[in-house]
């Protein structure tokens, strides 16, 4: 180890190891195959290249991002380590010449593009290489449990009878559950002992969920008030980015975007601008930041309500890759659920609906708790959670506690009558009162719970409805619509065995 150490030093400039890198770097020397989840900004790449320049032969890299390919292999050479890449935007010709210098001994990496082992050509050129160790980015990609699954990614699995021997596999992911893992451990032959997870916690970040808030106002005041920090905006949709971009970029802030739907040039040099630091504010869509390092960025706001947590979690921890203090601040409207329910209906097929739903059902129930947010992140990834953040707005809550027993019952009783079948909507109209035409056709104004909580607006209901949710008391039925009935936990309440507390509000006027 002491020779990696030196390694790290020498091209990589670094003293020490981080926390889990050791221990990966070891084992790939070892020839053991691992499976290695640490955070976005932990440390994933050198847990592959010092084993790349210490082993016999050619590391293979899959990558499945062209932008992140060229990044890392630019800065590779910039650290004297000779490597390439091999993707769709080669010609032929260049193609050739890269596996040439590859069979001639002359890279020590070679990052692919998980589509490219499609090709039996490919494969048998691939044969005559000295391959130790296959290092698989993103590893997530692979399983179906994932939320980013990538057919290509089952191809790997070609190269473990590529050679007399098969490689060291290094699998590398920044967001897996635990049953993410263990599909990634069956499908690339990994041991359970070798996983190494390292803290997903990041000390250094806030994280704050805000619910109600007029988002464009709060965006602007913000940027505002922290005139001279770097930050990134996240919206669900290229139209919620474009409208965005107009408002910031009119009142006179240095702005850039990024979306799917721009040219790609253009989408580079925004991207460059905001690297460059020319643009202090990057308003995207998801499709910006994998593989981007930029260490200076102070805060990421959602815009908009992410569709699950891994991607969250992966978008916010693009903040703070510095160590130093930074904000992850979620802003929070209830369209937001229609709008990623609308975007999973579209884009997912058939199979994976239910599931991404559970899933956009969990990130929903993280908006609306209010216990420690940092807590509730590391217990959606498996990691044991340990005392409350202290930074976090949850934990920073200084609102008064209050009594909500009463009104949660009387939700909870008319979820009951209205014979659990119905939405959080729906059951929000009955008990503010409303006569909308639905409400009429179902006889729902004969219930006895029937306007009892008039005088709250629909919105405020619904709000309180998604509490109940978050608190396990409600639970959410998906389907063709889905419908929220009453929890064991919620029966208890309803019996008056349980007593339901919540947080007085202050930005928004709460049941
Ligand atoms: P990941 O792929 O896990 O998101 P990277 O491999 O891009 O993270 O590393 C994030 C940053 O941390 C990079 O700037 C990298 O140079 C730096 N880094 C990695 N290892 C160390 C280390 N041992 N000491 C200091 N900085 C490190
Ligand atoms: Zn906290």
């Amino acid at each position: 180890m002491e020779q990696a150490r030196q390694m790290l030093q020498h091209h990589f400039g670094y003293d020490s190891f981080r926390i889990g890198q050791a221990q990966i770097i070891e084992q790939a020397l070892s020839g053991q195959s691992s499976l290695c989840v640490m955070p976005t900004g932990g440390g994933k790449s050198i847990c592959y290249q010092i084993p790349a320049l210490m082993l016999d032969g050619i590391t293979i890299v899959i990558s499945p991002l062209i932008s992140l390919m060229q990044d890392q292999v630019e800065s590779l050479r910039a650290a004297n380590i000779p490597a390439a890449y091999i993707n769709s935007t080669l010609s032929a010709q260049e193609v050739d010449e890269t596996m040439h210098l590859a069979s001639a001994g002359y890279l020590k990496l070679l990052y692919i593009a998980p589509e490219r082992l499609e090709s039996t050509a490919f494969l048998q050129a691939l044969s005559h290489f000295n391959v130790p160790l296959i290092a698989v980015d993103e590893a997530h990609c692979i399983s179906q449990w994932g939320h980013d699954f990538r057919p290509s990614y089952r191809a790997i699995q070609k190269l473990f009878t590529l050679w007399s021997q098969k490689p060291t596999v290094l699998a590398l992911t920044a967001t897996a559950t635990p049953a993410v893992c263990e599909d990634i451990r069956q499908l690339l032959d990994i041991d359970e002992c070798a996983t190494v997870i390292t803290g997903f916690a990041r000390e250094n970040l806030s994280f704050s969920v805000l619910i109600g808030e007029n988002k464009e106002r709060y965006i602007k005041n913000y940027i505002e008030k922290n005139r001279n920090e770097v930050g990134i905006i996240y919206a669900a949709t290229r139209k919620a980015v474009d409208g965005l971009y107009e408002v910031l970029s009119r009142s006179g802030v240095s702005v850039a975007k990024y979306h799917a739907g721009l040219p790609e040039d253009m989408r580079m040099s925004e991207q460059e601008r905001f690297l460059k630091d020319e643009a202090r504010i990057m308003v995207a869509t998801n499709a910006f930041g994998m593989g981007i390092d930029k260490s200076n960025v102070r805060f990421v706001i959602h815009y908009q309500m992410p569709r699950n947590m891994e991607s969250y979690y992966q978008e916010a921890g693009r903040a703070g890759r510095d160590g130093l203090p930074s904000a992850c601040i979620l802003l929070y409207a209830s369209g937001d659920v229609q709008t990623q329910r609308f975007l999973i209906e579209q884009t997912q097929d058939e199979t994976r609906i239910a599931q991404e739903l559970a899933k956009l059902q969990i990130m929903v129930d993280y908006c609306h708790t209010e216990g420690c947010l940092q807590n509730a992140i590391l217990t959606y990834f498996g990691e044991l959670a340990g005392e409350p953040c202290g930074r976090c707005g949850n934990c920073n809550d200084e609102r008064e506690v209050k009594d909500v027993t009463v009104e949660a019952q009387k939700v909870l009783a008319c979820v009951v009558r209205m014979g659990q079948k119905f939405g959080k909507t729906m059951v929000a109209q009955v008990l503010i009162g409303s006569k909308n035409q639905k409400v009429l056709e179902f006889g729902f104004t004969r219930l006895s719970t029937y306007g009892i909580l008039k005088g709250h607006s629909s919105k405020e209901v619904s709000n309180f409805i998604e509490f109940l949710i978050a608190e396990g008391l409600l639970a959410v039925k998906h389907g063709t619509f889905p419908t929220i009935y009453v929890s064991d936990e919620g029966k208890a309440v309803l019996l008056g065995e349980h007593q339901v507390t919540r947080k007085e509000a202050v930005t928004v006027r709460r049941l």
